[in-house]
């Protein structure tokens, strides 16, 4: 895929952040969070839909506003407020333990490398880079479940798994789009190309894209 063809993609999936109101933009903009806040935020979303892990997200941060508050809290309030979050017990104790290693070994502040966040109980390398991106506003692509079918779907790539995804996109995309590719994805897969049932009628790019010439959804 050239340049010419990566350009057209992204203008057409800033057109559907822009006019689209996926369930990212309207409960998921991260954007004025803080780092540790974006941090939680994502670790909440893991198989959570985003209205249920950003209000969660709200309710755990009008109470608890700093690691420090959170290291102290008790593991069972945190779960209470972040419910019905996916398997919130679980991400209850994460969220603890994340907050009392960011105090203890971070002296508060989150680290800004990937391999020192990829330390952290339940971060991932989609969470790391999605954090680094956002928060740190550092080059990198994070690769959910969203990015990684549609960069398949359209043909950007040809991967098995997401690390796969991640690397080939970095190879195949210019840098200046890296950052958004994120947003802009996972948007377009909530609304447009859904995992099942894609609306290939309402795309702009069905004349580029791989799945749509073979299977014409
Ligand atoms: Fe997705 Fe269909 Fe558009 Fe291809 S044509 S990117 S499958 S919505």
């Amino acid at each position: 895929m050239n340049e010419k063809e990566i350009e057209k993609i992204l203008n057409f999936l800033e057109d559907v952040w822009e006019y689209e109101n996926s369930p990212l933009k309207v409960y998921g903009n991260l954007e004025k969070s803080n780092p540790f806040q974006i941090l939680i935020s994502t670790i909440l979303s893991s198989r959570t839909k985003d209205k249920i892990t950003y209000t969660a997200a709200d309710r755990l941060f009008k109470i608890f506003k700093t690691p420090q508050e959170l290291a102290n809290a008790n593991v069972n309030d945190i779960e209470k407020i972040i419910y019905p979050v996916g398997f919130y017990k679980t991400k209850a104790k994460i969220i603890k333990k994340v907050s009392e290693i960011i105090i203890q070994k971070y002296n508060g502040k989150l680290p800004q490398d990937l391999n020192s966040l990829l330390s952290l109980p339940g971060v991932g390398r989609k969470t790391a880079n999605l954090v680094l991106s956002i928060a740190f506003n550092k080059d990198t692509i994070c690769v959910d479940t969203h990015v990684h079918r549609i960069s398949n779907r359209i043909g950007i790539v040809s991967s098995k798994t997401p690390q796969e995804t991640e690397i080939k996109l970095k190879e195949t995309v210019p840098k200046k789009y890296w950052k958004k590719i994120n947003k802009l994805m996972v948007s377009f897969g909530q609304t447009i190309c859904k995992p099942i049932k894609p609306e290939c009628e309402r795309c702009k790019i069905s004349d580029i894209c791989v799945y749509y010439k073979t299977k014409k959804c």
